[in-house]
C-alpha cells in the first residue's frame, strides 16, 4: 500500500477509455491563466475550456512569481499562448494570514521558514494589480499582449473581471 494507491487505480480506469485525442502541448484556445492552489477553483470548467485550451498555472495566492514570468515566457515563445487572466479568487486562504503568521505557525513546528517570502496577501485589490503590472511591465513578454484580472467567487462560481 502506498499514499497514492488510490490515484494509480483510478488512473487505470481512466486509461482504459482513453483514445489519444491529437492534442499538442500548444494552447488551443491561446490563453493562460493564472490562479490559486485552492482546491474549489476547477479552471477549465468555469471558463468554458477543455483539456488542450489553456496553460493553466496554479500556486498559493495565484501570485505572479519569478517562476510565474518564467512560465508565461516560455508559454508565449513555445506554446502559442497570445494572453493572459491572473484569476485570485474569494475566501483565499493566502489573504487570511501574513508572512509572519505562516513564519510562527511553522515555527511551531519547528521549522524556519523565515528564508521564504510566503507573497501572503494583505489586500486582494492591490496584489492584484501589483500582478497585473508585473506581467504587463516584464520585458520579456510581448508589449501587446492583452492580460486581465478577475476575482473568481468559490460561492457563487461567477468571476468579476478587474478594472485594472
Ligand atoms: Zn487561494
Amino acid at each position: 500500500m502506498s499514499a497514492f494507491d488510490d490515484l494509480y487505480a483510478a488512473n487505470e480506469k481512466f486509461a482504459e477509455s482513453f483514445g489519444s485525442s491529437g492534442l499538442t502541448g500548444r494552447a488551443a484556445r491561446g490563453l493562460a491563466v493564472v490562479t490559486c492552489m485552492d482546491s474549489r477553483i476547477d479552471p477549465l470548467g468555469l471558463l468554458g475550456l477543455k483539456p488542450g485550451d489553456a496553460k493553466i498555472l496554479r500556486n498559493a495566492g495565484a501570485r505572479v512569481t519569478d517562476d510565474v514570468l518564467r512560465t508565461l515566457v516560455l508559454a508565449v515563445v513555445l506554446l502559442g499562448v497570445e494572453r493572459v487572466l491572473v484569476m485570485p479568487h474569494t475566501d483565499c486562504g493566502m489573504a487570511k494570514v501574513t508572512d509572519a503568521d505562516v513564519h510562527r505557525l511553522a515555527g511551531e513546528r519547528g521549522i524556519d521558514t523565515r528564508s521564504i517570502d510566503f507573497h501572503t496577501v494583505p489586500d486582494q485589490n492591490e496584489a492584484l494589480k501589483h500582478d497585473l503590472t508585473r506581467i504587463r511591465t516584464f520585458p520579456f513578454l510581448p508589449k501587446e499582449m492583452p492580460v486581465g484580472g478577475a476575482i473568481y467567487d468559490v460561492h457563487t462560481g461567477r468571476l468579476t473581471p478587474s478594472d485594472h
